[in-house]
């Protein structure tokens, strides 16, 4: 994107959405009715939205791809601070909304769709140039929080950094380390591919409507290569999964389910020669450990 194109200090067409007033007044103008199915709960402080865009390092060289825009109060902000804005909302009444809104904003991009069904990688390349460094920024739906971030990770977006409003529990489950109750397969996999990074806690206050969950802002920074090094990515969340298949049981006991009973001997055995003591809980391994664990179950077979 050239310097030129880069509209970025140009008021947009509505003043500061995320306020009470603006953001009741839209709603009004145009009859919008939350739909609470889509995870309808709009921005309006200010405050949240600095501290957002602050944590997503944006300039005017780098694109944001944002999911679920609603009436436009963080896309606004991002247009304020990227090069390009590609706004992804799957509620058709808040297209026109949008478009009003965005009129006069040719680097807002608004795309109507349900980011979980898009072809991601088309997108890219349809909206973003090979050597751009693209962030997603949102105040994602709760409803369908962890399948999106599973998907931007799992696609291997060429991204930099995911910033979102989530559910602060799915917050710090992500970013939790091994030991903790909170540790569990969804910190594994958000940590193989990114290092997490809890930017603040938010109250229910900001919203409109208030949510009934506790909400915070997590950083994603994507990784170069993945936190540990494994041959087969499938067969090592496979195991992640199986560590955690119950809880409070031992890594034998998990593992043996994994494994087969009749392999149990040899499990431990093996288990001893990884220098894993078999009696933890899934809870307390690190992602190195389950590699290890990956790598030598697949050098058998299992
Ligand atoms: N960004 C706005 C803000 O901060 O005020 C709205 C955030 S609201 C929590 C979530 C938005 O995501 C809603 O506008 C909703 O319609 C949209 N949404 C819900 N499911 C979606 C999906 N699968 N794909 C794209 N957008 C979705």
């Amino acid at each position: 994107m050239s310097e030129q194109a880069y509209k970025g200090n140009q008021p947009s067409h509505a003043g500061d959405v995320a306020t009470p007033k603006r953001t009741k007044e839209i709603i009004a103008k145009y009859g919008f009715s939350f739909k609470k199915s889509l995870g309808q709960n709009f921005l309006i402080d200010q405050n949240i939205l600095n501290k957002i865009v602050a944590a997503a390092q944006l300039d005017a060289s780098k694109a944001a791809l944002e999911i679920g825009p609603g009436i436009g109060a963080l896309t606004q902000r991002l247009a304020a601070s990227a090069a390009t804005v590609t706004a992804v909302e799957i509620d058709n009444r808040l297209i026109p909304i949008l478009n009003d809104i965005f009129a006069d904003n040719d680097h807002v991009s608004i795309v109507h769709g349900d980011v979980l069904k898009l072809d991601l990688q088309n997108l890219f390349k349809e909206k973003f140039s090979p050597d751009q460094k693209v962030s997603v920024v949102a105040n994602l739906p709760y409803y369908v929080t962890t399948p999106i971030l599973m998907k931007l990770l799992e696609e291997r977006l060429p991204l930099e950094h995911i910033v979102v409003m989530i559910q602060k529990e799915v917050a710090d489950r992500m970013a939790a380390s091994p030991g903790g109750k909170e540790y569990g397969s969804l910190s594994v996999a958000v940590q193989y591919y990114c290092k997490p990074e809890l930017v603040c806690i938010v109250p229910h206050s900001v919203f409109i409507p208030q949510p009934n969950v506790d909400s915070a802002v997590i950083k994603l920074t994507l990784r170069d290569k993945p936190a540990v090094d494994v041959p087969n990515e499938e067969h090592y969340f496979k195991v992640v999964q199986a560590c955690f298949a119950q809880r409070r049981k031992t890594l034998a006991n998990n593992l043996t389910a994994f494994v087969g009973k009749e392999k149990r001997e040899e499990l431990l055995t093996l288990l001893a020669e990884l220098e894993i003591d078999p009696t933890r809980r899934g809870e307390t391994l690190s992602l190195e450990e389950f590699a290890r664990i990956s790598r030598s179950f697949l050098e058998r077979g299992w």
